[in-house]
């Protein structure tokens, strides 16, 4: 009876913990008064846990505000310096590793393209996520106990049970143990998910969805995925594959798709797919010139017009299905083509989901840009060692304390 009160009491100082944490992470920066209003923690429980988080050097006052009448407010911060997290992004044009603080702001970035021609060789990737990750760190100049994790956002389905899986059908990763051989090169704790899943976080956080409880967030680039924001969290399905949105039936019997099938959403509005409907197929790694060529040429070009027109009225009708299916409040394009596709094209976009989905959704909902550009699957995946300290399974260790990782 004892021991499960001293449980209680234990847990409860854990929780105060997180949601105050939580709450200045996600808008710094802020007063104990704003933190006690954001959390609903009492000032008293705030001031205690704002004192142990000062002592730890994990938040740092810096400066005073004026308050009305009374006497003026400490401003209090994450302290960047604190530790760092690493986001990697394993696209299918490149691989991207970036460094943050503890404020989200990039020390370091490095970038490695991926040739088509070695077919995403697993091997190929996995010395890039650990090169990368040991450029960052270098270029940086912090020491390597002082990072808290590394995120990784991968292509494809990321199964997480008693080890992590990536099964990425369109590229031949099948059933590939990425945990495992990334273990045997680093002894960093890894976290993982879809790169989709990651954008979709970190628009969700910081981007075009932020303050979304529901919200599709779209990726485009070779290929199409997506992320279902449910109730403020990534809604995984029953093997992590939820919101493989480039594999929805768009055309009964239509365009030959790289899962095999046909008529994917993929196989008209992914970027490999606009390019072969263009006349490029890109096996190398310009897709991203060539897509940028397509769409200037599109003035000139009425074969460039009509290939952009047939994309946004796909795309639009698969985020209709999207709309329709999942009622979302707001609606997120992103991801490198996506971004350059949305810039023209958004507004016919928006004409086609309206047109592809029923009034009452679609008037619930808005269909807007991803505003933090093409590194938002590194910064998403660089949230999900983040996530794990703020919750607190880094809690009186320090960042020199590794969790349980793989997932
Ligand atoms: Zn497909």
């Amino acid at each position: 009876m004892r021991d499960r009160k001293r449980g209680t009491v234990r847990d409860l100082r854990r929780e105060n913990r997180a949601a105050v944490l939580w709450s200045l992470y996600l808008s710094q920066p802020r007063s104990r008064q704003e933190l006690s209003a954001a959390t609903g923690l009492s000032s008293a429980s705030v001031t205690n846990v704002v004192r142990e988080l000062i002592d730890e050097g994990i938040v740092v006052e810096t400066g005073l505000e004026e308050s009305d009448g009374g006497r003026p407010r400490a401003i209090l911060e994450m302290n960047p310096e604190y530790g760092y997290v690493i986001g990697v992004d394993v696209g299918e044009t490149r691989t991207r590793v970036e460094l943050f603080d503890l404020t989200m702001t990039e020390r370091a970035k490095v970038e490695y393209p991926l040739d088509r021609a070695v077919e995403h060789d697993v091997t190929v990737v996995v010395e890039q996520i650990v090169s990368g990750v040991n450029a960052v760190i270098a270029d940086s100049g912090v020491g390597s106990g002082a990072i808290l994790g590394v995120g990784i956002g991968l292509p494809g389905i990321v199964e997480r049970g008693p080890e992590v899986l990536v099964h990425g059908q369109t590229y031949g990763w099948d059933a590939v143990p990425i945990w495992r051989m990334l273990r045997a090169r680093t002894g960093l704790p890894l976290r993982f998910d879809n790169g989709a899943n990651t954008m979709g976080q970190a628009e969700v956080w910081f981007g075009a969805g932020r303050g979304a409880r529901n919200a599709v967030v779209v990726l485009v680039g070779s290929g199409l995925g997506a992320a279902l924001i449910s109730g403020g969290a990534t809604y995984q399905g029953a093997t992590s594959s939820a919101a493989e949105f480039g594999h929805i039936t768009v055309a009964v019997g239509g365009r030959k798709c790289r899962c095999g099938s046909v008529g994917c959403l993929e196989a008209y509005a992914g970027a490999e797919a606009i390019l072969e409907r263009y006349g490029r197929p890109m096996t190398t790694n310009d897709q991203e010139g060539a897509l940028a060529e397509l769409i200037g040429a599109a003035s000139t070009s009425p074969l460039a017009a009509a290939i952009l027109d047939e994309t946004a009225t796909y795309l639009g009708a698969g985020i209709g299905t999207m709309i329709n299916l999942f009622n979302p409040d707001k609606v997120v394009l992103g991801g490198w083509a996506g971004l350059l596709l949305g810039g023209p094209l958004l507004p016919q976009i928006r004409e086609s989901a309206r047109q592809h989905s029923l009034r009452h959704p679609f008037a619930a909902t808005s269909i807007e840009l991803g505003r933090l550009g093409p590194g938002a699957v590194a910064l998403g995946a660089a949230t999900l060692p983040m996530e794990s300290f703020l919750n607190g399974s880094w809690a009186g260790g320090g960042p020199r304390a590794q969790p349980r990782d793989g997932g």
